[in-house]
This record gives C-alpha cells, structure tokens and sequence, in this order.
C-alpha cells in the first residue's frame, strides 16, 4: 500500500476472505453462514463488505435495523437479509424491501403479522428470537403456545429460523452457562417445531459460539466480529487478521520547552525539551477522550508515541521525542501488529466498540494483498 496522505480506514479484502474461510473450516459442509455486517459492517463498509461475503457464498447477511438493510437492497445486494432489532414504526418498509425480521416479542409479532396481512403477504419469511438467558431480546418458553395458535390463525408469516444469543460464549469461565442456554435451546425449538409441524433453520452461534462450541453450530451460525479479524482470546486471535488499519499523517511537529503544556485544558505538562506531533484524527472519529493523558498511542516508524493531554475533536497530540520522523509521515492508529483489541483493551473496551466508532467522515480504502 502507498503510505497515508490523509486519515484513511483500510480494508484488506484478503484478510476478509481468510477470515471467512477459517471460520468455515470449523463448520461441517450443511451449516449455513450468516455474515452479520450490522454498524456499517462493524465500522469498516457494510456495502462493501457484504459484497464480497456474497461473492464468497455466505447463504445470509444480518443487519441491526431497517435502514442498514435498505442501504444493503440499494447496492442491489439481492441476498438475504436478517433484521435483528426491527422497530414496528419500520415494518412496511422491511416489507417492501424483502427484509427478514428478527421477531422477538408478543407485541412486535402481533403488530408484524397486523402491517404484513394489510400488505397481502402469504408466508412472509420470519425469524423468531428466542431469549435463553442472555435477557435483552426474545420470546420466553411459555410464549410457545401463543406462537402457535397465531401461526394456526393465518398464513401471513412462515417461520424461516429459529434462533437465540449467547451471553458469554468468549468466557471458558461461563461454560456451565452456555450450555445451559444451548440445553435450553434445544428443549424450546423441539416444542415449537413439534407444535408447528415444520422445520425451520436452527441458529445460536456468534463467532465464539462457532469456535467453543462445534455442538452448537446447528443448521446456521452468525459470525460478525470474526470476518473483521478478531477471535476474542489470545489463541484464536492468531488465527485471524484484522481487515481494518485506521491510519493518519503527521500534520505539524513543535518542540516545546520543559513546562510548556499541551492541549485543552493544559492537560500536559512537559516535563522536559519534548518534540509532539499533532495529528489528524479526535473523539468525533472515535478516539474516546478516555484515551487522552498518556493512557492511548499511536505507531510512527514503527514506535509507540503516546497520545498527550486531552484528546480534542479533530485532532490528538503524540509525544515523539524518541522516534525520528517529519512532518507528513505516516501514523498507524490501530491494525494488525498493534491491534484495535490492544488499544481499546487500554480503557477497558474491546475491538467491538473502537472499530464500529471509527466515523464516517474517515475515508475506506480497500485493497487486496
Ligand atoms: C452482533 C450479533 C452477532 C455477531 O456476533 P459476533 O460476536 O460479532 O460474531 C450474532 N448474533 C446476534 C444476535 C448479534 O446481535
């Protein structure tokens, strides 16, 4: 890659496409793969990304909301699409748009089949949430019986999943847990298929969910985080390459005098002669405040140079008194030697957080190795 000229998201393309066939080579030939490219493809493109998830042959993508499938239906992206957390304000345009909700409450499947049975449909594609523990979305077990009677009602909606999240599937110490909510699962899909009398598509699995636990994979497993590069322990993050390297430049070098502060607030006191270097890129790409004060760096030259004083909006400041460099040189915020899941950990985030918060106003540049 040519070095920065200004602050840019790269995407390697490759590593995307290594990511995914890792984590197939964990999945037997029949289970399917839901690509889950929700928050702009987890910061990096969610049109471009999808993209070549489909060219690669994920048989599903997954959003969070409407809006991100409608942007997928607008690149003509044609495969489908599984809605997460859908709002009934947005169901008509799900419809029109061929989404696939997510249903996870009497009250949103009464009001699904309500704007789907006004718009004529016949066995809509729906996926149906089911909480085992997790306790943020999802039908109970004893919403079953309800389930049915409204399915034996109509014909509006076909159950084209069924499926439900894990709550700690990164966490060998929550083992006992997680199969505790896979046992659950189990019981809840063969009371609702029995009640029902078809099969639809079973699906637990987020990416360490497909990698701890190869007996739950079922008929499809949803990988987001994985496909971006991470594998949420040190072992399995070997395995994977993050496809994203957020760089900047250096705009202005000062040598300031001991005593001389810097930034907002005079955050920083310089404790000797200091060479700092002003870059690019502040808390409204991302770089949460949290980082200031020496707690975040960045790489120059292949050298650490920790953020000084308080991040500002557009811009942090780095003292670079030990690296040898000039103004315009290249500046790695995160990539894949000194990596978002470091940086993030540093103000006890994850990866999650710091590569979906990367701002829009950043230019993507994509490239394949
Ligand atoms: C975001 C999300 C996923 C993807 O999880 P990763 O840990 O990124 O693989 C899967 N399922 C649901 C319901 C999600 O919200």
């Amino acid at each position: 890659m040519p070095k920065a000229k200004e602050t840019i998201l790269e995407i390697n393309l490759t590593s995307l496409e290594e990511n995914y066939h890792y984590l197939k080579s964990k999945l037997s030939e029949e289970t399917k793969f839901m690509g889950v490219v929700k928050a702009f493809g987890y910061g990096s493109d969610s049109v471009e990304i999808a993209k070549n998830l489909v060219e690669l042959g994920v048989n599903y993508l997954a959003v969070a909301y409407v809006k991100e499938g409608v942007v997928l239906r607008d690149a003509g992206i044609e495969t489908p699409i599984l809605v997460l957390h859908p709002q009934p304000a947005n169901f008509s345009t799900l419809i029109d748009r061929c989404l696939e909700p997510s249903l996870y409450s009497p009250n949103v499947f009464k009001q699904f089949i309500n704007v789907a049975s006004e718009k004529n449909q016949v066995n809509y594609p729906v996926h149906l949430k089911f909480n085992t523990g997790l306790n943020r979305l999802g039908f109970w077990e004893n919403d079953v019986d309800f389930i049915e009677l409204k399915l034996k009602e109509s014909n509006t909606i076909k159950v084209a999943s069924i499926f439900s999240h894990l709550a700690a599937s990164e966490d060998k110490n929550e083992k006992d847990f997680t199969i505790s909510q896979i046992h659950n699962f189990k019981i809840l899909t063969a009371s609702l298929i029995n009640k029902i009398g078809y099969s639809p598509l079973l699906h637990i699995c987020n990416t360490s969910g497909i990698l701890n636990y190869p007996e739950a994979h079922f008929d499809m497993v949803r990988s987001g985080i994985g496909l971006y590069g991470f594998g949420n322990s040190e072992v399995e993050n070997k395995n994977f390459q993050p496809i994203a390297t957020l760089k900047s430049i250096i705009s202005q070098i000062h040598q300031i005098e001991k005593g001389e502060s810097v930034g907002y607030n005079r955050a920083y006191i310089s404790s000797s002669f200091q060479n700092t270097a002003t870059i690019p890129i502040g808390h409204a790409d991302g770089i949460s405040r949290a980082y200031g004060n020496g707690i975040g760096w960045v790489t120059i030259q292949g050298r650490k140079a920790p953020i000084i004083g308080n991040v500002c909006m557009d811009m942090i400041m780095v003292n670079i008194t030990e690296i040898d460099c000039k103004e315009g040189d290249e500046v790695i915020i995160f990539g894949a030697l000194s990596t978002a899941e470091k940086l993030s950990a540093s103000i006890h985030s994850i990866s999650y957080e710091l590569i979906t918060s990367v701002s829009q106003r950043i230019k993507r540049v994509f490239h394949r190795n």
